[in-house]
C-alpha cells in the first residue's frame, strides 16, 4: 500500500526563477491525485516523472491564479496525449465556467470527460471517497473563497494469519473474524477468539492541505493528529502585519497550528518571492514546532509506504 506526496510547486503570486507555483501530487495506491495546479505544473509533473495516466482527481484550493493557472494548459495535454478515461475535478464556484470557456475559445474537443464538482468553502464536510480514501474540506479565511482538503486512508479491516485458518469457518465467519469480533459456539462459549487468528489493521494514515489562509485556530480540530499537514508560510514572523493584511500566514503561526493540532510532521510552503533563501523560515517554524520541514520541490514524502 503506498501513500504518498511529491511537492511539484512551493511558490506564490509573483514567479522567481527557483520556484513553481503551488502544486502537491499525492499517490494514494495506483491512483493519482493533483492538489492545486499552479502554472507550469505540467512540466513539474514531466520533470517528476509522475504519470499522468494515472491521475483521476484534480483538488483546486481557490482560484487565486498561482493555484490554478496551469489547469487549461494540462487538460489540453491530456487530451493531446489521447486521455479517454474521466477527471474529477473539485473547487470552488467559477472554475467549471472558466475552464469552459477557454476550452470553447481554444476550439479545444475533449475526449475525456470531466465531473466538476462545485466545493462549499465555508464549513468542513466530506467532499469524496472512494475505496482507498476519504476527503474531507477544510474551510480556510482567504481574500476569495478557499478550503484546504484532508486526505484519510480508509482503515483496512483485521487481517487473518496464515495457516491458523480453522478449516470450518465459513464465509460470514471469516468475515466476522476481519471485523474484529469473536465467534461464540451456541451455548455462548468463544469457539474462536479473534486476537488467535488475526492482526491488526494498519493504522489508517492522513494528510491535510491548507492552502491560503489567514491565521485560523478553527482548523485546529479538523487537522488534529494528522500524520503530515502542509501549511503555508508565505511570510517569516517579522511580517506578521503584512500576513494579516493579505490573508495569509507566517512561519511562526503555522508551527502554532501544527503544534496545537499535535501533528506528526508538518510542512511549510508558499513562500513569498522576496525571499531567496529559506533556512530562516525553517529555524522560526522549528522554534514552535520542531518537527518542521521546508517544502522543497521535487522531494517526496511518505505518508505511508508499506508493501502490504
Ligand atoms: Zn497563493
Ligand atoms: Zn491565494
Amino acid at each position: 500500500m503506498s501513500f504518498q506526496l511529491t511537492i511539484l510547486g512551493t511558490g506564490s503570486a509573483t514567479p522567481v526563477l527557483t520556484r513553481n507555483p503551488t502544486a502537491h501530487h499525492l499517490q494514494i495506491e495506483q491512483e493519482g491525485y493533483l492538489i492545486d495546479c499552479g502554472e507550469g505544473t505540467q512540466n513539474q509533473l514531466l520533470h517528476y516523472k509522475i504519470r499522468t495516466t494515472k491521475l483521476k482527481y484534480i483538488f483546486i484550493t481557490h482560484l487565486h491564479g498561482d493555484h490554478f493557472f496551469g489547469l487549461i494548459g494540462l487538460l489540453s495535454t491530456l487530451n493531446m496525449h489521447r486521455r479517454i478515461e474521466d477527471l474529477w475535478i473539485f473547487a470552488p464556484k467559477g472554475l467549471a465556467e472558466i475552464i469552459t470557456i477557454q476550452l470553447k475559445y481554444s476550439d479545444t474537443r475533449l475526449n475525456f470527460k470531466i465531473h466538476f464538482t462545485e466545493t462549499q468553502t465555508e464549513k468542513s464536510y466530506l467532499l469524496f471517497e472512494n475505496d482507498n480514501v476519504t476527503i474531507t474540506t477544510i474551510p480556510l479565511i482567504h481574500r476569495v473563497p478557499c478550503c484546504g482538503f484532508l486526505f484519510r486512508e480508509k482503515r483496512k479491516k483485521r487481517k487473518i494469519v496464515k495457516n491458523t485458518k480453522p478449516a470450518d469457518l465459513t464465509f460470514e465467519e471469516i468475515k466476522m473474524l476481519k471485523d474484529g469480533e469473536d465467534i461464540f459456539h451456541l451455548d455462548g462459549s468463544v469457539k474462536y477468539k479473534n486476537e488467535d487468528y488475526t492482526t491488526p489493521s494498519l493504522k489508517s494514515s492522513s494528510y491535510a492541505f491548507c492552502s491560503d489562509t489567514l491565521f485560523n485556530e478553527s482548523i485546529i480540530d479538523i487537522v488534529k493528529n494528522v500524520d503530515m499537514l502542509y501549511h503555508e508560510a508565505t511570510f517569516l514572523d517579522e511580517l506578521l502585519p503584512r500576513a494579516t493584511q493579505t490573508n495569509h500566514s507566517t512561519t511562526k503561526q503555522a508551527a502554532l497550528i501544527a503544534k496545537k493540532a499535535k501533528v506528526g510532521k508538518l510542512i511549510i510552503g508558499h513562500y513569498s518571492s522576496r525571499y531567496k533563501e529559506l533556512e530562516t523560515h525553517l529555524a522560526e517554524a522549528r522554534e514552535v514546532f520542531m518537527n518542521s520541514y521546508l517544502a522543497i520541490e521535487g522531494e517526496i514524502h511518505k505518508v505511508r509506504d508499506i508493501k502490504a
